[in-house]
């Protein structure tokens, strides 16, 4: 059992934002910045592709709200929603959740390392080609 489970069902207690039938958000407990927040859906999955549908439409709806409450009430007007999936790509908690962090004018909040480099487009073609056909079913 993930340790959000044990918060979702009340063994661990966390500072609650918002909690419905399928999703919980609380405050990080150990932010990068005030207003440092996770939304996690109630269902128990280590990844974001492995959610219901349910529970991804749950998500979808929270995260717009949760955002917007905690801009205004840290006085902030950006911020990143992270998720990590696996361990490779730095997930911590096995158990799906976004990050809501707030991005203050001091520079507090997320930091970001993007080696970006122009799209090689035959070798992107070929991949989009592929995806869209998987998308396709
Ligand atoms: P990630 O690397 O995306 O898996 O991040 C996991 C996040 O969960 C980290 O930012 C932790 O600080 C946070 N976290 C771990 N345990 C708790 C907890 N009991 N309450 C709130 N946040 C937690």
């Amino acid at each position: 059992m993930s340790i959000f489970t044990r918060i979702i069902e009340g063994q661990i207690p966390c500072h609650r934002l918002l909690e419905n039938d399928l999703v919980i958000a609380f405050l990080d407990v150990n932010p990068l910045c005030p207003g440092h927040a996770l939304v996690v859906p109630k269902e128990a999955k280590v990844h974001l592709h492995e959610l219901s549908e349910a529970s991804a439409a749950a998500l979808g709806a929270a995260l717009p709200r949760v955002a917007a409450a905690i801009l205004a009430e840290t006085g902030t007007t950006a911020y990143n929603v992270l998720q990590n999936n696996g361990a490779l790509a730095h997930q911590a908690v096995m158990h799906v959740h976004f990050h809501i962090i707030p991005k203050y004018a001091d520079g507090r909040g997320l930091g970001i390392g993007w080696n970006a480099a122009p799209i090689d487009h035959a070798a992107g073609a070929a991949l989009a080609g592929k995806v869209a056909a998987r998308l396709r079913g």
